[in-house]
């Protein structure tokens, strides 16, 4: 009887020292993700100024750099992908898509200029790392993904983190998303031939829509769209980009 007491009282030792290993190491992991994504949101301070003459100014919004400095981007990349996720480049996340780099996601966050009331609509939800960051600073996010496999799981993730002022639907993004418009702003992720009518559409007046825009496999040029508050659109070129295509069968 003694020696089976003994071997509970032990096994149940074994078992709350394995438990606490497994603890701390998360607690480590999680220590060296935050403080790879502070030298992330370094980087991209540093990618910015260099590329002041494109984007006409030295530092982004604070608001915006915060967003980056708290969003788990660990969690939107697969696990063989993990040690890279703070690196500023893009990186696979399966089907042949991509999260786009950290300072393309922030440079785009900064340039539909958001406050706290605005509704924004993506397009592209990939892994939902852009979602998240837009949702970070407005109240409500809408985005589109035309691979169901990949915008399920996105709405998995967001949900997962807490994101619920994001909601998410599967289906081709070139039509927006009608029933939600018009938006503040709206951010596409994937790169256009052209600009797409029905987005044009939903945009507010006063608000602002950033795409790139090319063709397919080229460099394609971040394109800003302003509507004013008459419904006139002016477009502006800002950078060159290389983003994935928008497919679908429009
Ligand atoms: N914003 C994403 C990265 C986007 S990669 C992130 O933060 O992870 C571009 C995404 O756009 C891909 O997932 C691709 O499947 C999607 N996409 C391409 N064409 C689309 C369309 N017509 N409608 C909606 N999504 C589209």
């Amino acid at each position: 009887m003694r020696t089976r007491e003994t071997y509970l009282v032990r096994a149940a030792g074994l078992s709350l020292y394995l438990f606490a290993i497994v603890i701390s190491m998360n607690v480590c992991a999680d220590e060296r993700f935050a403080s790879q994504r502070q030298q992330m949101v370094r980087e991209i301070r540093q990618s910015v100024a260099d590329t002041t003459r494109y984007i006409s100014k030295s530092a982004l919004n604070e608001r915006v750099m915060s967003a980056m400095g708290t969003v788990p981007r660990h969690e939107f990349v697969p696990p063989s992908k993990q040690s890279s996720a703070y690196q500023n480049r893009p990186l696979p996340i399966g089907h042949g898509q991509t999260i786009s780099q950290p300072y393309i996601v922030a440079l785009m966050t900064d340039l539909v200029d958001l406050v706290e009331q605005d509704t924004v609509l993506e397009i592209g939800t990939g892994s939902g790392y852009q979602a998240a960051i837009l949702a970070e600073l407005v109240h409500k996010v809408y985005t589109i993904e035309i691979v169901e496999a990949l915008g399920l799981s996105a709405a998995k993730r967001l949900q997962k983190l807490g994101y619920n002022n994001v909601e998410t639907r599967i289906g081709d993004g070139y039509y927006g998303w009608p029933e939600q418009g018009p938006f503040d702003a709206i951010v596409v992720t994937a790169a256009s031939s052209h600009i797409p009518p029905p987005l044009v559409r939903q945009i507010k007046p006063g608000g602002i829509m950033l795409i790139p825009v090319g063709s397919q496999f080229q460099v394609q040029q971040l394109t800003l769209v302003r509507k004013d508050e008459k419904g006139d659109v002016i477009t502006r070129q800002v950078l060159p980009v290389r983003f994935v295509p928008l497919t679908g069968g429009h």
